[in-house]
């Protein structure tokens, strides 16, 4: 198999792995005891969320371990719009967001809550201008992700967050596809909430954790025991927040390594493919983070493509694993405003630390043979040789 879909999942390090087969074999007490089991159990999570902070530049008690970044998100901006001391609530996001950000705006939408949406340019960077006008208004919450998981693309983050504060309002960074890629600073950003997963960061799914700034203004989304500082109730999953420490702290090393590798690797996959006419990038050249490469095939489907090659043991995906599922367009390829015929044309290539030139030489290869194998059956399409 070769594994090139890391914006999907990350394989989880094995040093997370043997730390959390010990927590679970051994340290399995609940971390609210008061016990000896109890109080191992407590130092593994305090220990994790002093990694998770380290990696963010937080103090420990800003992180509030969750069940992943959709719950993050969904705390967060439920929680700053119950938090807030208005009845006509505003949210401010993007065109491009993930799931987990649209979904639960529209259910606020329906609450009553006004959302704004700014939308992009054809290279899914932010359209500033657009940003700055819908700022004009008072909004309680601005949200928007770091970059984009379908095509790297990442937006100003510094420059968004302060004019979001400018204007009065919290702010909600989507930083999911950032984490070991570029690095984080909340104190420096002054953001008010963070979503992390550990799933795309070589922890394991299921965990994941929110930044909320001391002070913040914020409700928990799930109530009961006073777990997480009375901010997320529930037993703590502690085998996976140990997970999640152990990869907080791998990454938060040796980033610019990473990034320089995961660069050259992706920049090497768009130089094969592009290479094949009636082929496009999806997202702007520079500027979007390193690994990750959105290609469009003109006239045939980026779903046929991915099942061809799985066929050869290359995993890639069709924008994400989201909306691959549904067998929908790409909300963030047509917010792009990106052309029919390339439209459903797309694949996404990522890949992770571990992944080398020969195994992307070799997805190439497949790609490649797929793409002329499903062109030769369009009557009409761009010869092979053309
Ligand atoms: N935000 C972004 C940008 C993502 O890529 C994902 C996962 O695909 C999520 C949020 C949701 O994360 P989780 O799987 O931890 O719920």
């Amino acid at each position: 198999m070769i594994y090139l879909d890391n914006n999907a999942t990350t394989c989880p390090l094995p040093e997370a792995v043997k730390a959390m087969q010990a927590v679970l074999v051994d340290d399995y007490g609940n971390p609210s005891s008061v016990h000896g089991a109890g109080e191992r159990a407590r130092r593994h999570v305090e220990s994790a969320r002093a990694e998770v902070a380290a990696l963010l530049g937080a103090r420990p008690t800003e992180i509030v371990f969750t069940s992943g970044a959709t719950e993050s998100t969904n705390a967060a901006l439920r929680g700053a719009i119950a938090a807030a001391r208005t009845n006509t609530c505003r949210i401010v996001t993007t065109a491009v967001e993930h799931e987990a950000t649209i979904e639960v705006c529209r259910h606020l939408r329906e609450q009553g809550v006004r959302v704004e949406i700014v939308p992009v340019l054809e290279d899914g960077r932010l359209n500033l201008g657009a940003y700055e006008r819908a700022l004009a208004e008072p909004t309680t919450l601005v949200s928007f992700m770091a970059a984009n998981n379908e095509t790297g693309v990442f937006f100003p983050l510094e420059a968004m967050v302060a004019k979001a504060k400018a204007a009065g309002a919290q702010v909600h960074v989507d930083a999911v596809q950032i984490v070991g890629k570029l690095p984080i600073d909340v104190e420096a950003l002054g953001v008010d909430f963070v979503s992390l997963s550990g799933h795309k960061f070589y922890a394991p799914k299921g965990v994941g954790a929110l930044y909320v700034r001391r002070g913040a203004r914020f409700k928990p989304l799930l109530f009961g025991a006073p777990h997480e500082g009375g901010r997320r109730a529930g037993t703590e999953n502690v085998p996976g927040i140990v997970g999640l420490g152990v990869a907080a702290r791998h990454v938060r090393q040796g980033i610019d390594a990473r990034r320089a590798r995961l660069g050259a690797l992706s920049a090497r996959i768009e130089a094969r493919l592009l290479a094949l006419p009636g082929t496009r990038l999806n997202g702007a050249k520079d500027g979007r983070v390193p690994g990750v490469a959105n290609l469009s095939f003109r006239d045939i489907e980026g779903s046929a493509i991915v099942i061809t090659v799985a066929r050869d043991g290359v995993c890639i995906s069709a924008g994400s694993a989201c909306s691959a599922a549904q067998f929908g367009g790409s909300h963030v390829l047509e917010a792009m405003g990106v052309p029919f015929e390339y439209l459903h044309g797309a694949i996404r290539v990522s890949c992770a630390e571990s992944t080398t030139e020969a195994e992307v030489d070799a997805a190439c290869d497949r790609i490649e043979a797929a793409v002329r194998y499903l062109r030769s059956m369009i009557p009409g399409a761009p010869s092979p040789r053309s």
